[in-house]
């Protein structure tokens, strides 16, 4: 068994902060670490593409704690880069060239954005995932731009969303044949498409990006059907690769973020993995995922602390019923489960049009994923029955009642 008496957390944001606040609330005493490459204190990213994008909120209400830091005596460690890991010295190297040592792990470096292969440096194309993106998107919308959005999933619709509330004009442009079609399948896409069409967002579905134009600043974005998109300002959505460079060659085994077994533990005994840059064998849906939204963030920084801190044998599967949300102009989309575009979907209380509805999605008669517009309460009890295993039928039951 290692003793534990050095903790080193990597990835200083959502899973890497909780994590720090279950170790210390777990009574472990010894030294711990917090390494992150941003410099701003941990902060919450979700009002990023909603109420900072907006200019209704200002960065200092978007710290993640609000107490002071000295209660978790962690030393905090801001601006630094994890470069590489040696798993047999059990030290961390960061880029600033100073080394970390440590007994027990957890790797909560998230994701980083994806480009496109074929983008340009043009003034003009943004991504969004930091605190720092949002601000310099912010500042551009200020000039009153025509706005190109590339990627409908769920940051490039609340991009969109945002964008229009401001008055802008807004195109939004997606490859595949809706919005959000991957996570919640094209019906459901459909809707959300018809709620950003009613509202004056123009909608390019099932198209890719041909080229961007413009010589130093971006002026147009050419789709595969010969159509011209005049913007000013581009941002591209398409998606988040987890980020684990740091991780190449260490032992720590890879697959789509970190591999860890059902109990969140990597490869490499004393480190675990937490939030976004976790793949893990889910034992409720029997299938590996990594999920991307804030809840999982944190269910899992606490799921992973007692899995380091477990004694040998006792360390117990994360059985999570993923859980989301995404704020739309003044719609509320949830979503529980994981479904699959192939599941059944019934639509099981209101209808698209009231832009108030509950859509059940099952698999052999299984409830898997259920997502909801606007309905708040009925979801907690979705997400109880998904976990329980339970069935379309009852489902049914909950969301007319
Ligand atoms: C704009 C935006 C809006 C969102 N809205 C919603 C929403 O409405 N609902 C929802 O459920 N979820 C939402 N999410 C998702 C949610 O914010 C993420 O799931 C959550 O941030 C994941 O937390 P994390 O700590 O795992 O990873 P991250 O937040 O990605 O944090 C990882 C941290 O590690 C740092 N890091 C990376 N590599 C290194 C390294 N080598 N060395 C040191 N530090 C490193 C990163 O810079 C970062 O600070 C949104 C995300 C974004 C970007």
């Amino acid at each position: 068994m290692i003793e534990m008496n050095r903790i080193a957390v990597v990835g200083a944001s959502l899973a890497g902060l909780r994590a720090v606040e279950f170790i210390r609330r777990a009574k472990f005493e010894g030294q711990l670490a917090l390494i992150g490459d941003e410099t701003h204190l941990p902060y919450d990213r979700p009002p990023l593409s909603k109420e900072v994008l907006r200019g209704e909120w200002e960065p200092d209400r978007l710290a993640l704690r609000r107490k002071s830091y000295d209660d978790l005596n962690v030393d905090l460690m801001l601006g630094q880069r994890a470069v590489s890991l040696d798993t047999d010295a059990r030290e961390v190297q960061l880029e600033s060239g100073d080394t970390i040592s440590f007994d027990g792990m957890v790797i909560a470096t998230g994701g980083h954005v994806c480009g496109l292969p074929n983008q340009p440096q043009l003034d003009g194309i943004y991504t969004l995932r930091t605190l720092d993106d949002s601000l310099a998107i912010r500042a551009a919308l200020a000039a009153k731009p025509k706005v190109a959005v590339i990627g409908a999933g769920f940051i490039g619709a609340e991009v969109a969303a945002s964008a229009q509330q401001l008055g802008l004009e807004v195109t939004m442009i997606e490859a595949l044949e809706t919005p959000l079609a991957q996570s919640l399948g094209p019906r459901v896409g459909r809707i959300v498409q018809e709620a950003h069409e009613r509202r004056g967002v123009r909608v390019h579905c099932g198209r890719r990006v041909e080229a961007f134009r413009g010589t130093d600043r971006v002026d147009s974005v050419l789709l595969d059907d010969g159509t011209t998109v005049e913007c000013d300002v581009v941002v591209v959505g398409i998606g988040v690769s987890p980020s684990v460079s740091w991780l190449e060659g260490s032992g720590v085994e890879l697959e789509d973020g970190v591999r860890c077994d059902a109990t969140l533990a990597t490869s490499v005994p004393g480190i675990v993995a937490a939030g976004d840059v976790a793949n893990w064998y889910n034992p409720l849906f029997e299938e590996r995922m990594r999920v991307e939204h804030w809840t999982n963030a944190v269910e899992q920084a606490r799921h992973a602390v007692a899995t380091l801190l477990a004694t040998p044998g006792e360390a117990k599967p994360f059985e999570s019923v993923p859980m989301f949300w995404s704020d739309q102009f003044d719609i509320k989309i949830q979503g529980v489960g994981w479904p699959k575009p192939t599941d059944e979907l019934i639509v099981a209380r209101g209808t698209a049009e009231s832009e108030k509805l509950i859509a059940l999605y099952g698999r052999a008669g299984r409830l898997v994923g259920a997502v909801a517009f606007n309905q708040p309460p009925k979801l907690i009890q979705l997400r109880m029955l998904i976990g329980k295993r339970g069935g379309v039928d009852e489902a049914l039951e909950i969301a007319e009642s």
